[in-house]
């Protein structure tokens, strides 16, 4: 079975303690990997490492950071079908999504950053009157620290470690535990790509003894983190008083507005990404969907029509909408959260249910109705596998859940206000736009938001009064890697992305210059 390593001061090295933790592949619940189970001391080798590494990174020129960034973008590319294998094996994703989503935000991630290194400049301020001058420096932090979820496992983990890079720090990194695969596969490729030992370590494990200890070190400067709220909370709790920057990325409840006047197919096409992409498993997913009174019957109808002919099925065929749940974990607390809608009152009109994928080969599904239709095989195991893997078509027994569309439910409920993070989403009728502002405004997230409308004055005047980092109107996932990304409230502080993260990752220092006469 595939030992996957540390990668500290340039090596691919074992965890100190010599002990392993079990790696799934949710779409069969067995185990097919062991990641180290590192700790304190594996933390502390990275940390010196980076240290011994920063000067020497910090004064490489933007150009030399450019090409080795570019260099690992050429390999990225070179082993995208493999990468986006793994991440599928990992994670439970589709292997489509990653290939078409996952893989090439990774590579524009990189991209990104190795070009605006090129691209940073210094503000100066001409002092007139006090014959006087002030430049700021933007200085690199020094060794920083990079926790990522498991949700994109290759793509959150980029997008912090490719602006810490860019900007000149050296970086003690640790992807979810959960999904540690492609994060592994990147160190590999960062060595290829001659990234100076001790730029970039990696280090696997458990994030409570991990992850805290990167986050309670006295070397590493800033915590760049993505993930639950809670654990933010717990970091800001430890690394506030050491006075270290703070960039938390955290969880969300998305509204997703839905007006008469909208542009009605492109809205629930849309709609139907925006609730099942990667599971729901998506921080950006809406996963509260509110629709004015005149449109609800009609889109209740269609929305549930196409969700149930999604295809929950094995993340390996090409054709399958919906894969696994990433773990054993956390399918038990989505399933929790869809019996609290049921004893909530809630009325479950597709899904709800656990996906039995072997018996559904060849078998029946339930449709909305009760009554029972016939599916079309389903197919497995056609694309190659990493070696490790001997998953088959008889083993597809892993934690799958229906698409789930509930109703009936109060906009205050448990199920309307806490993150469930897995496909399942609410509907709900609205009359007024002060109404559905109170209604997506509840709750103490603000991560984003969508809004569907043709009105355009509408449109602003709900994005404006939106408590919520992101807006998208008449759209959804649409990024361009310049704009600040990030939520308000209990979804986080500070913002990613554009230069934004440049800045965070260096420190400002103003020198005021007095001219001569
Ligand atoms: P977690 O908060 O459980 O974990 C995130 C990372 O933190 C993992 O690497 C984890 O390690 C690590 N970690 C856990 N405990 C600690 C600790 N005490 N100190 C330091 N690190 C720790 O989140 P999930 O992985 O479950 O991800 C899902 C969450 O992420 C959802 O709430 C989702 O909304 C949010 N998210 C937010 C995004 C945003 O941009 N705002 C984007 C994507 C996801 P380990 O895996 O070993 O537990």
């Amino acid at each position: 079975m595939t030992k996957l390593e540390n990668y500290i001061n340039g090596e691919m090295v074992p965890p100190t303690s010599g002990a392993y933790l079990d790696n799934y592949d949710p779409s069969i619940g067995e185990v097919y990997s062991l990641i180290p189970d590192s700790d304190e001391r594996d933390v502390e080798r990275a940390v010196l490492a980076a240290k011994t590494a920063f000067p020497g990174w910090s004064n490489t020129s933007a150009e030399a950071r450019h090409d080795i960034l570019m260099r690992i973008v050429s390999l990225i590319e070179r082993d995208l079908e493999a990468l986006a294998l793994a991440e599928s094996v990992d994670q439970g994703k589709p292997v489509s999504l990653a290939r078409s989503v996952d893989l090439p935000r990774a590579i524009a991630n990189f991209k990104f950053y190795a070009t605006a290194a090129m691209h940073t400049a210094n503000e100066s301020h001409d002092s007139v009157g006090q014959n006087a001058i002030n430049y700021t420096l933007r200085q690199p932090l020094g060794v920083v620290g990079c926790i990522s979820p498991w949700n994109l496992p290759l793509y959150l983990f980029t997008w912090k470690i490719a602006p810490a890079l860019a900007a000149g720090c050296t970086v003690v990194a640790k992807p979810s535990e959960v999904t540690p695969m492609t994060a592994y596969l990147l160190s590999k490729l960062c060595s290829e790509a001659g990234l100076p030992a001790g730029v970039l370590n990696i280090v696997h494990g458990l994030g409570p003894k991990v992850g805290s200890a990167i986050v309670a070190h006295p070397n590493v400067k800033a915590i760049s983190f993505t993930g639950g709220t809670k654990t933010g909370e717990e970091i800001a709790r430890v690394a506030a008083p050491m006075f270290k920057k703070l960039s938390l990325e955290l969880g969300g409840k998305n509204p997703n507005i839905i007006f008469a006047d909208c542009n009605y197919e492109e809205m629930l096409a849309t709609t139907v990404r925006s609730s099942f992409s990667n599971q729901g498993e998506i921080c950006l997913c809406g996963s509260r969907i509110f629709i004015e009174r005149p449109l609800y019957e009609r889109f209740k109808k269609d929305f549930v029509e196409r969700v149930f002919a999604l295809k929950v099925g094995d993340p390996r065929e090409s054709d399958t909408d919906v894969g696994a749940i990433v773990s054993k974990q956390h399918f038990d607390k989505i399933m929790s959260y869809i019996d609290l809608a049921k004893a909530g009152g809630g009325t479950i009109l597709t899904g709800g249910r656990m996906s039995e994928l072997p018996a559904l080969a060849g078998g029946k599904r339930h449709a909305v109705d009760g009554t029972s239709i016939e599916t079309s095989n389903v197919r497995f195991g056609e694309a190659p596998l990493p070696p490790a893997y001997a998953g088959g078509s008889d083993r597809l027994g892993g934690w799958f859940i229906e698409p789930t569309v509930i109703e009936g439910l109060p906009h205050d409920c448990r199920t309307n206000q806490e993150e469930i993070f897995g496909p399942v989403v609410t509907i709900m009728p609205f009359e007024t736009e002060d109404e559905v502002l109170g209604y997506a405004n509840s709750v103490r997230y603000g991560l984003s938001a969508t809004v569907w409308t043709e009105n355009l004055s509408r449109a602003h005047r709900v994005a404006s009064k939106l408590e919520s980092g992101i807006v998208w109107i008449n759209c959804w996932l649409l990024r361009d890697l310049r704009t600040p990304f990030g939520g308000m409230k209990d979804s986080g502080i500070g913002r990613e992305g554009g230069f934004e993260a440049l800045r965070f990752f260096t420190e400002e220092k103003n020198v005021c210059v007095k001219l001569g006469n």
